[in-house]
Protein backbone atom coordinates (compact mmCIF):
# COMPACT_ATOMS: atom_id res chain seq x y z
CA UNK A 1 0.00 0.00 0.00
CA UNK A 2 2.47 2.37 0.73
CA UNK A 3 4.45 1.46 -2.31
CA UNK A 4 1.82 2.18 -4.18
CA UNK A 5 0.73 5.55 -2.13
CA UNK A 6 4.67 6.47 -3.22
CA UNK A 7 4.34 5.41 -7.40
CA UNK A 8 1.20 7.28 -7.18
CA UNK A 9 3.22 10.29 -5.72
CA UNK A 10 5.89 10.01 -7.78
CA UNK A 11 3.32 9.90 -10.83
CA UNK A 12 1.57 13.14 -9.56
CA UNK A 13 5.04 14.91 -9.96
CA UNK A 14 5.89 13.57 -13.18
CA UNK A 15 2.65 14.95 -14.71
CA UNK A 16 2.74 18.46 -12.82
CA UNK A 17 6.25 18.65 -14.74
CA UNK A 18 7.75 20.86 -12.46
CA UNK A 19 11.45 22.54 -12.66
CA UNK A 20 14.09 22.92 -10.32
CA UNK A 21 15.99 25.18 -10.64
CA UNK A 22 19.41 25.54 -8.86
CA UNK A 23 21.45 28.39 -8.07
CA UNK A 24 25.24 28.76 -7.47
CA UNK A 25 27.71 31.48 -6.81
CA UNK A 26 31.44 29.88 -7.40
CA UNK A 27 33.11 26.62 -8.41
CA UNK A 28 36.22 27.51 -6.05
CA UNK A 29 37.78 25.75 -3.52
CA UNK A 30 38.66 28.62 -0.46
CA UNK A 31 40.13 28.70 2.81
CA UNK A 32 36.78 30.30 4.89
CA UNK A 33 33.43 30.87 3.26
CA UNK A 34 31.17 32.07 5.90
CA UNK A 35 28.48 32.78 3.51
CA UNK A 36 28.81 29.56 1.80
CA UNK A 37 28.94 30.94 -2.12
CA UNK A 38 31.43 27.84 -2.55
CA UNK A 39 31.43 24.60 -4.38
CA UNK A 40 34.33 22.53 -5.19
CA UNK A 41 35.32 21.98 -8.48
CA UNK A 42 35.37 18.01 -7.54
CA UNK A 43 31.80 18.61 -6.19
CA UNK A 44 30.43 20.30 -8.90
CA UNK A 45 31.43 17.96 -11.02
CA UNK A 46 29.83 15.21 -9.28
CA UNK A 47 26.56 17.62 -9.29
CA UNK A 48 26.58 17.64 -13.20
CA UNK A 49 27.26 13.73 -13.03
CA UNK A 50 24.00 13.62 -10.91
CA UNK A 51 21.99 15.61 -12.63
CA UNK A 52 22.54 14.23 -15.89
CA UNK A 53 22.22 11.02 -13.98
CA UNK A 54 18.48 11.73 -12.90
CA UNK A 55 17.38 14.96 -14.43
CA UNK A 56 16.98 16.24 -17.76
CA UNK A 57 19.17 19.86 -17.52
CA UNK A 58 17.55 22.42 -19.29
CA UNK A 59 18.86 25.80 -20.75
CA UNK A 60 17.24 29.19 -19.51
CA UNK A 61 15.90 29.69 -23.27
CA UNK A 62 13.98 26.26 -22.94
CA UNK A 63 12.69 27.16 -19.52
CA UNK A 64 11.13 30.51 -21.06
CA UNK A 65 9.96 28.87 -23.88
CA UNK A 66 8.25 26.52 -21.62
CA UNK A 67 6.78 29.10 -19.62
CA UNK A 68 5.52 31.01 -22.33
CA UNK A 69 3.90 27.60 -24.41
CA UNK A 70 2.64 26.68 -19.97
CA UNK A 71 4.22 23.08 -20.86
CA UNK A 72 6.98 22.28 -18.81
CA UNK A 73 9.50 19.31 -19.52
CA UNK A 74 10.18 16.26 -17.31
CA UNK A 75 12.49 16.42 -14.04
CA UNK A 76 13.56 20.06 -15.96
CA UNK A 77 16.78 21.21 -14.05
CA UNK A 78 18.21 24.82 -14.61
CA UNK A 79 21.94 25.32 -13.40
CA UNK A 80 22.27 29.04 -12.49
CA UNK A 81 24.66 31.11 -11.07
CA UNK A 82 24.98 34.70 -9.51
CA UNK A 83 27.30 37.50 -9.54
CA UNK A 84 30.05 36.88 -12.32
CA UNK A 85 32.91 35.30 -10.72
CA UNK A 86 35.48 34.87 -12.81
CA UNK A 87 35.79 31.17 -11.47
CA UNK A 88 32.72 30.59 -13.24
CA UNK A 89 34.43 30.32 -16.30
CA UNK A 90 37.97 28.89 -15.22
CA UNK A 91 36.29 26.04 -13.11
CA UNK A 92 32.99 25.94 -13.81
CA UNK A 93 32.66 25.94 -17.99
CA UNK A 94 35.14 22.85 -18.76
CA UNK A 95 32.53 20.77 -16.17
CA UNK A 96 29.54 22.18 -17.46
CA UNK A 97 31.19 21.30 -21.00
CA UNK A 98 32.29 18.21 -20.05
CA UNK A 99 28.88 16.84 -18.69
CA UNK A 100 26.99 19.11 -21.45
CA UNK A 101 24.88 20.44 -19.13
CA UNK A 102 23.64 24.23 -20.34
CA UNK A 103 23.74 27.17 -16.91
CA UNK A 104 22.87 30.96 -16.84
CA UNK A 105 24.97 33.26 -15.41
CA UNK A 106 23.41 36.31 -13.72
CA UNK A 107 26.48 39.24 -14.02
CA UNK A 108 26.55 42.25 -11.97
CA UNK A 109 27.44 44.51 -14.55
CA UNK A 110 29.13 47.29 -12.83
CA UNK A 111 31.73 44.31 -11.22
CA UNK A 112 32.69 43.64 -15.07
CA UNK A 113 36.37 44.04 -15.28
CA UNK A 114 36.48 45.47 -11.45
CA UNK A 115 39.83 44.95 -10.08
CA UNK A 116 38.79 44.92 -6.65
CA UNK A 117 36.72 41.81 -4.92
CA UNK A 118 33.00 42.03 -4.29
CA UNK A 119 31.79 44.05 -1.14
CA UNK A 120 31.27 40.86 1.06
CA UNK A 121 34.18 39.22 -0.25
CA UNK A 122 36.55 42.35 0.55
CA UNK A 123 35.09 43.26 4.17
CA UNK A 124 35.66 39.32 4.83
CA UNK A 125 38.77 39.72 3.70
CA UNK A 126 39.60 42.81 5.69
CA UNK A 127 38.12 41.16 9.25
CA UNK A 128 38.54 37.46 8.70
CA UNK A 129 42.41 37.42 7.95
CA UNK A 130 45.24 36.99 10.31
CA UNK A 131 46.97 39.96 11.51
CA UNK A 132 46.03 42.91 14.39
CA UNK A 133 43.20 45.43 14.11
CA UNK A 134 42.48 48.72 15.48
CA UNK A 135 40.41 47.92 18.46
CA UNK A 136 38.42 50.82 17.92
CA UNK A 137 36.00 51.44 14.75
CA UNK A 138 33.92 54.82 14.75
CA UNK A 139 32.84 56.54 11.33
CA UNK A 140 29.86 58.72 10.83
CA UNK A 141 27.62 57.68 7.20
CA UNK A 142 25.29 60.21 5.78
CA UNK A 143 25.42 61.78 9.43
CA UNK A 144 24.74 58.65 11.79
CA UNK A 145 27.42 57.90 13.94
CA UNK A 146 28.93 53.78 14.47
CA UNK A 147 30.69 52.99 17.17
CA UNK A 148 32.25 49.49 17.65
CA UNK A 149 34.65 48.64 20.13
CA UNK A 150 36.72 44.96 18.86
CA UNK A 151 38.10 44.18 22.11
CA UNK A 152 41.72 43.40 23.56
CA UNK A 153 41.31 39.71 23.03
CA UNK A 154 40.43 40.42 19.38
CA UNK A 155 42.47 42.80 18.15
CA UNK A 156 45.09 39.83 17.16
CA UNK A 157 43.96 37.32 15.41
CA UNK A 158 46.50 34.36 14.85
CA UNK A 159 46.65 32.11 12.02
CA UNK A 160 46.11 28.86 14.61
CA UNK A 161 42.55 30.88 15.02
CA UNK A 162 41.87 31.77 11.15
CA UNK A 163 42.66 28.13 10.47
CA UNK A 164 40.43 26.79 13.90
CA UNK A 165 37.61 28.95 12.47
CA UNK A 166 37.42 28.35 8.90
CA UNK A 167 34.60 26.12 8.51
CA UNK A 168 32.47 28.86 10.47
CA UNK A 169 29.32 30.44 8.78
CA UNK A 170 27.05 33.79 9.09
CA UNK A 171 24.19 30.31 10.10
CA UNK A 172 25.54 29.14 13.60
CA UNK A 173 24.37 30.82 16.51
CA UNK A 174 27.30 30.89 18.48
CA UNK A 175 30.27 33.66 17.45
CA UNK A 176 33.76 32.48 17.65
CA UNK A 177 35.78 35.64 18.28
CA UNK A 178 34.63 39.85 18.63
CA UNK A 179 35.83 39.90 15.11
CA UNK A 180 33.18 37.74 13.61
CA UNK A 181 30.70 39.69 15.58
CA UNK A 182 32.03 42.56 14.02
CA UNK A 183 32.01 41.69 10.50
CA UNK A 184 28.41 40.15 10.96
CA UNK A 185 27.36 44.06 12.11
CA UNK A 186 29.17 45.74 9.54
CA UNK A 187 27.75 43.20 6.85
CA UNK A 188 24.32 44.14 7.94
CA UNK A 189 25.17 48.10 7.81
CA UNK A 190 26.73 47.94 4.35
CA UNK A 191 24.16 45.66 3.01
CA UNK A 192 20.94 47.82 2.33
CA UNK A 193 22.86 50.83 1.48
CA UNK A 194 22.90 52.39 -1.62
CA UNK A 195 25.99 51.92 -3.77
CA UNK A 196 28.27 55.45 -2.81
CA UNK A 197 27.46 54.86 1.12
CA UNK A 198 28.39 51.55 0.88
CA UNK A 199 31.88 52.26 -0.94
CA UNK A 200 32.31 55.17 1.15
CA UNK A 201 32.04 52.90 4.57
CA UNK A 202 34.25 50.25 3.05
CA UNK A 203 37.05 52.87 2.35
CA UNK A 204 36.78 53.26 5.73
CA UNK A 205 37.14 49.91 6.99
CA UNK A 206 39.91 49.21 4.75
CA UNK A 207 41.37 52.40 5.93
CA UNK A 208 40.64 51.46 9.40
CA UNK A 209 42.30 48.27 8.71
CA UNK A 210 45.54 49.36 7.24
CA UNK A 211 45.47 46.21 5.02
CA UNK A 212 47.55 47.08 2.04
CA UNK A 213 47.39 44.03 -0.08
CA UNK A 214 46.04 43.60 -3.43
CA UNK A 215 42.54 42.12 -3.66
CA UNK A 216 42.55 38.48 -3.87
CA UNK A 217 42.69 37.14 -7.73
CA UNK A 218 40.50 33.94 -7.02
CA UNK A 219 37.90 36.04 -5.95
CA UNK A 220 38.01 38.74 -8.88
CA UNK A 221 34.52 39.26 -10.83
CA UNK A 222 35.00 38.40 -14.64
CA UNK A 223 35.94 40.60 -17.31
CA UNK A 224 34.37 41.51 -20.14
CA UNK A 225 36.35 39.80 -22.53
CA UNK A 226 35.72 36.77 -19.88
CA UNK A 227 31.93 36.74 -19.96
CA UNK A 228 32.20 36.77 -23.80
CA UNK A 229 34.43 33.93 -23.81
CA UNK A 230 31.62 32.19 -21.09
CA UNK A 231 29.28 33.00 -23.49
CA UNK A 232 30.84 31.89 -25.82
CA UNK A 233 29.38 27.82 -27.22
CA UNK A 234 26.26 26.55 -27.37
CA UNK A 235 25.70 25.89 -23.07
CA UNK A 236 25.73 29.40 -21.29
CA UNK A 237 23.55 31.87 -21.80
CA UNK A 238 24.25 35.50 -19.36
CA UNK A 239 21.24 36.93 -17.69
CA UNK A 240 21.56 40.46 -15.72
CA UNK A 241 21.97 40.73 -11.71
CA UNK A 242 22.07 45.08 -11.86
CA UNK A 243 24.65 47.32 -12.03
CA UNK A 244 26.00 47.44 -8.50
CA UNK A 245 24.57 44.61 -6.29
CA UNK A 246 22.01 46.81 -4.07
CA UNK A 247 18.94 45.56 -2.31
CA UNK A 248 16.64 47.09 -4.72
CA UNK A 249 13.41 47.47 -2.63
CA UNK A 250 15.77 49.96 -0.44
CA UNK A 251 16.48 52.03 -3.70
CA UNK A 252 13.58 55.25 -5.07
CA UNK A 253 12.37 53.50 -8.71
CA UNK A 254 14.18 55.77 -10.87
CA UNK A 255 17.55 54.55 -9.25
CA UNK A 256 16.09 51.09 -9.38
CA UNK A 257 14.97 51.51 -13.38
CA UNK A 258 18.74 52.28 -13.67
CA UNK A 259 20.28 49.20 -12.17
CA UNK A 260 17.91 47.41 -13.80
CA UNK A 261 17.87 48.93 -17.48
CA UNK A 262 21.59 49.99 -17.41
CA UNK A 263 22.84 46.41 -16.77
CA UNK A 264 20.76 45.41 -19.38
CA UNK A 265 22.11 47.50 -21.66
CA UNK A 266 25.96 46.62 -20.59
CA UNK A 267 25.69 43.53 -20.81
CA UNK A 268 24.21 43.31 -24.31
CA UNK A 269 27.11 45.66 -25.33
CA UNK A 270 29.71 42.94 -24.46
CA UNK A 271 27.71 40.35 -25.78
CA UNK A 272 26.04 41.59 -28.94
CA UNK A 273 23.19 40.12 -28.21
CA UNK A 274 19.72 40.67 -26.20
CA UNK A 275 19.93 39.78 -22.10
CA UNK A 276 16.48 37.98 -21.52
CA UNK A 277 16.22 36.83 -17.58
CA UNK A 278 16.98 38.85 -14.96
CA UNK A 279 17.66 37.55 -11.33
CA UNK A 280 17.19 40.16 -7.89
CA UNK A 281 20.09 40.38 -5.88
CA UNK A 282 19.69 38.66 -2.68
CA UNK A 283 16.41 37.29 -3.84
CA UNK A 284 14.30 37.33 -0.62
CA UNK A 285 10.68 38.74 -0.54
CA UNK A 286 11.87 41.66 1.73
CA UNK A 287 14.84 42.29 -1.22
CA UNK A 288 12.37 43.66 -4.45
CA UNK A 289 8.98 45.00 -4.37
CA UNK A 290 5.81 44.96 -6.95
CA UNK A 291 7.73 47.89 -8.70
CA UNK A 292 10.62 46.22 -8.75
CA UNK A 293 9.20 43.13 -10.92
CA UNK A 294 7.12 45.67 -12.83
CA UNK A 295 10.65 47.62 -13.84
CA UNK A 296 12.10 44.07 -14.36
CA UNK A 297 8.74 43.86 -17.25
CA UNK A 298 9.11 46.95 -18.26
CA UNK A 299 12.94 46.76 -19.33
CA UNK A 300 12.42 44.01 -21.54
CA UNK A 301 13.14 40.73 -19.67
CA UNK A 302 11.04 37.71 -20.12
CA UNK A 303 11.58 36.34 -17.23
CA UNK A 304 13.03 36.90 -13.35
CA UNK A 305 14.54 34.71 -10.64
CA UNK A 306 14.27 34.78 -6.94
CA UNK A 307 15.91 33.01 -3.75
CA UNK A 308 12.68 31.76 -2.71
CA UNK A 309 12.55 27.93 -2.36
CA UNK A 310 10.28 26.05 -4.78
CA UNK A 311 9.78 24.20 -7.73
CA UNK A 312 9.25 26.11 -11.04
CA UNK A 313 5.38 25.12 -12.15
CA UNK A 314 3.37 26.20 -15.10
CA UNK A 315 1.49 28.69 -12.99
CA UNK A 316 4.56 30.31 -11.42
CA UNK A 317 5.36 33.91 -12.04
CA UNK A 318 7.78 34.28 -14.81
CA UNK A 319 9.04 37.41 -12.67
CA UNK A 320 8.94 35.30 -9.44
CA UNK A 321 10.61 32.40 -10.25
CA UNK A 322 12.30 30.45 -7.03
CA UNK A 323 15.53 28.96 -6.89
CA UNK A 324 17.25 26.14 -4.49
CA UNK A 325 20.30 27.55 -3.29
CA UNK A 326 23.74 24.56 -3.50
CA UNK A 327 25.61 24.34 -1.15
CA UNK A 328 29.14 22.00 -0.88
CA UNK A 329 27.39 19.14 -1.07
CA UNK A 330 28.78 15.41 -2.75
CA UNK A 331 27.13 14.04 -5.61
CA UNK A 332 25.08 11.86 -3.20
CA UNK A 333 23.54 14.58 -0.93
CA UNK A 334 22.45 16.59 -3.98
CA UNK A 335 21.15 13.30 -5.52
CA UNK A 336 19.17 12.60 -2.09
CA UNK A 337 17.99 16.13 -2.13
CA UNK A 338 16.88 16.18 -5.98
CA UNK A 339 14.95 13.10 -5.74
CA UNK A 340 12.84 14.16 -2.73
CA UNK A 341 12.14 17.19 -4.73
CA UNK A 342 10.79 15.57 -7.72
CA UNK A 343 9.75 12.73 -6.41
CA UNK A 344 7.77 12.80 -3.26
ZN1 LIG B 1 24.17 38.12 -6.09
Amino acid sequence: MNRLRRYAGALRKYTKHNVIVLLYHRVADVTQDPFELCVTPDNFSEHMDVLRAIGNPISLSQLNACLRNYKLPRRGILVTFDDGYSDNLYNAKPILDRYEVSATVFVAAAYVGFRGEFWWDELENLLLRPGTLPEYLEFKLSGTPFKFKLGESAVFYSDEQHHQYRSWNFREKTLPTERHALYLNLYKILRPLPTAGRGEALEIIRGWSGCTSAPREAYRPMTAAEVQRLRHGKLIEVGSHTNSHPVLSQLPLDTQREEISGSKSLLEDILDQPITSFAYPYGGDADYTAETVGAVREAGFESAFSTAAGLVGKQSEPFRLPRYVVGNWNGDALARRIRRLLYE
